[in-house]
């Protein structure tokens, strides 16, 4: 259904289907996210695992008490020495 049906002419009962259709559409997209994260943090920790990296001080501006992150030029990603596979 498009947003241009003009739902004023459904009944309730319609609408309620639709309304409990929306919502599982919802929970469903949001648990898809919720695992793209999670594969994100897995796909990333292997990468920066595996990768010989080589360091470049890069040229972000983080405020005046920080120093800029260190990235790979191989790989992309940004020095961290805490990284971790996700739980
Ligand atoms: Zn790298």
């Amino acid at each position: 259904m498009d947003s241009k049906t003009d739902l004023s002419e459904l009944s309730i009962e319609k609408l309620q289907q639709l309304k409990q259709e929306n919502l599982e559409n919802k929970w469903n997209y949001h648990h898809l996210i919720n695992d793209c994260d999670k594969m994100d943090k897995f796909y990333t920790y292997f990468i920066y695992k595996k990768c010989n990296h080589e360091w470049k001080r890069s040229n972000i501006y983080c405020g005046p008490y920080d120093s800029p992150p260190k990235i790979c030029i191989k790989c992309g990603l940004a020095m961290d020495n805490y990284i971790r596979l996700p739980t």
